[in-house]
């Protein structure tokens, strides 16, 4: 059978799936949206994505009109029916269709679109010999703006992140925030171990609280690595023993380079390896 979208509770093929063009998701980026994995038929940690979506949506003031249990139990039929075992799901829920001006109050109908589909990884390479990073000149949104906690449909600002990583030859690059400190990757959290320890910028650096972030620090802590969320500058990663980003897609991936310079000796560590096995056995169990 052909892929198959759910919007509002209905299929549709890929060709016949549509939306207005009055829909202010559309018009303004005015949304929300979660990236998921399905691994063995399973959605991982669906609920803890379902939670930060709400959490986005409460954030603009966003009514999402079908309930937390119901939508979960529609993701999970969405997978079902697109019969994918391994995959990537993306949900989003729009403002719905108003008019041409910003008022979000003329708005009606916010769409809830749930898409399936085979997932696009970075190379195994990178995996084994790590990615190499750039600092954007593109600072991570201002909290007091948009905040990054907010998964909104307007991406621009890591769009535009991403753009000056792969001019620069690079497929991540590094985000910092207004005060100039290490915030996180247009699309990945990022982490560093330091003398055995594993630190990462804290929520309020301006990050998305990364669901593969969360599990990481608990595979640590369970592992007797020491944790700490705390302010990082670039400084940090170029004295660095080791550096990964984290990501629902990335799940977990060395870096080795920032930015010209080495971090640590140019390799994957040791750490991050066993944070990697660690996880990849945490989403098959
Ligand atoms: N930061 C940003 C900006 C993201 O878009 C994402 C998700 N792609 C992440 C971090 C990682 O979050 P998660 O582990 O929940 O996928």
């Amino acid at each position: 059978m052909s892929q198959q979208i759910y919007i509002n509770g209905e299929y549709f093929s890929k060709d016949d799936a549509k939306i207005s063009v009055y829909d202010h998701g559309l018009l303004y980026g005015d949304g929300v949206f979660e990236g998921m994995r399905i691994y063995g038929g399973r959605v991982f940690r669906l609920h803890e994505h379902l939670v930060r979506l709400w959490e986005s949506a409460a954030s603009i003031g966003l009514q999402i009109p079908t309930p937390l249990e119901q939508l979960t139990l529609d993701v999970n039929q969405c997978v079902a029916t697109n019969g994918l075992d391994e995959g990537y799901i993306r949900l989003l829920v729009t403002r719905g269709s108003g008019a041409l001006g910003l008022d979000p109050f003329r708005c009606s109908n916010p769409q809830v679109i749930i898409i399936v589909d085979k997932i696009t990884l970075y190379p195994e390479e990178l995996y084994e010999h790590g990615l190499e990073l750039v600092t954007a000149s593109t600072i991570r949104n201002h909290p007091a703006a948009l905040s990054p906690r907010v998964k909104s449909l307007n991406y621009l600002n890591n769009i535009l992140a991403k753009m000056e990583g792969l001019k620069a030859g690079c497929v991540e690059a590094l985000m910092l925030n207004h005060k100039g400190e290490v915030a996180e990757c247009t699309g990945d959290n990022v982490f560093i171990v330091k003398a055995g320890r594993l630190l990462t910028p804290p929520i309020d650096a301006g990050i998305l609280e990364g669901i593969t972030r969360n599990a990481v620090l608990e595979l640590a802590r369970e592992a007797g690595i020491e944790t700490i969320e705390t302010t990082m500058t670039r400084h940090d990663l170029f004295i660095a023993d080791e550096c990964f980003l984290t990501g629902s897609a990335a799940e977990v991936i060395p870096a080795v380079r920032l930015d010209g310079r080495n971090i640590g000796d140019g390799k994957p560590g040791p750490i991050t390896m066993q944070l990697n096995e660690a996880y990849r056995e945490l989403v098959r169990s």
